[in-house]
């Protein structure tokens, strides 16, 4: 049987149409990409990431406020929230913590605390962002400890990745490996426990460098990762996709 493959985080919601959608998750069905969370990021888009993975097999819905709109939304947002989680199989995600962001870095804290909570109490999976915060990170991680977690597109120090994986995180690598500029990211692909490795495109983003390919983007992506490891992409792509599953848990029958 081919390998399935699993895109750990994507925005399939920002498609700028559903034709362009389709193509995308046709392509990717094609390549063997059986199975993606797909993450809202504010109340604007939870309804869509909800209604793509009603009508499409293989797509986990993730709800949740992200760092660069926190300060931007109504009061209730939370409640909001917990009534999407509560009404469908999904992740909380995509929450974190961003100190390149606009939003006020308190309020960012405050909203990403509530979000690991609901976590907590619903006892689903966590998609993390967090730029130039990890410091902080790791100390509301200690505190929230959180259900399992993965941080996504990871670009924290190589050396932490020992701790984070104590306290039960995935690690998420995205295209960016492929960047030859980014040699401390490829040292955290090499330090993660290959137990914790998933590979994700943000798509529709630029997930390869000057490329937009869509969740098939996943097959490059994991391609790369497996000759910085010395393994086959057969071998990572099998291991990432059991990865997923224990990330998942119950979730996984979803796919
Ligand atoms: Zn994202």
């Amino acid at each position: 049987m081919k390998t399935r493959l699993f895109d750990a985080h994507n925005h399939l919601q920002n498609y700028s149409n559903g034709a362009e959608t389709e193509d995308a998750l046709e392509r990717a069905s094609a390549a063997g990409v059986a199975g993606m969370l797909c993450n809202g990021t504010s109340p604007a888009d939870w309804e869509r990431v909800s209604a793509l993975a009603a009508g499409h097999k293989g797509i986990i819905p993730c709800f949740g406020l992200h760092p660069w709109f926190v300060g931007k939304v109504r009061p209730g947002w939370l409640g909001l929230l917990e009534g999407f989680l509560s009404r469908s199989p999904s992740c909380v995600g995509e929450i974190g913590l961003d100190k390149a962001a606009s939003s006020d870095f308190a309020e960012q804290e405050e909203s990403f605390r509530a979000q690991l909570r609901l976590a907590k109490k619903l006892e689903r999976p966590v998609s993390i962002h967090c730029v130039r915060a990890w410091g902080r990170l790791l100390e509301v991680l200690k505190e929230e400890r959180p259900p399992a977690f993965m941080l996504h597109a990871y670009g924290g120090p190589p050396e932490m990745t020992g701790e984070l994986a104590g306290l039960g995180a995935y690690f998420s690598f995205s295209g960016a490996v492929l960047d030859p500029e980014r040699e401390k990211m490829r040292k955290a692909l090499l330090a993660a426990p290959p137990e914790r490795l998933l590979f994700e495109t943000e798509s529709p983003g630029p997930a390869l460098p000057g490329r937009r390919p869509g969740p098939q983007g996943v097959v490059e992506v994991i391609g790369a990762a497996a000759a910085a490891l010395g393994q086959t992409p057969e071998a990572l792509g099998t291991l990432s996709w059991r990865n997923a599953e224990t990330f998942l848990g119950e979730l996984f029958s979803q796919l």
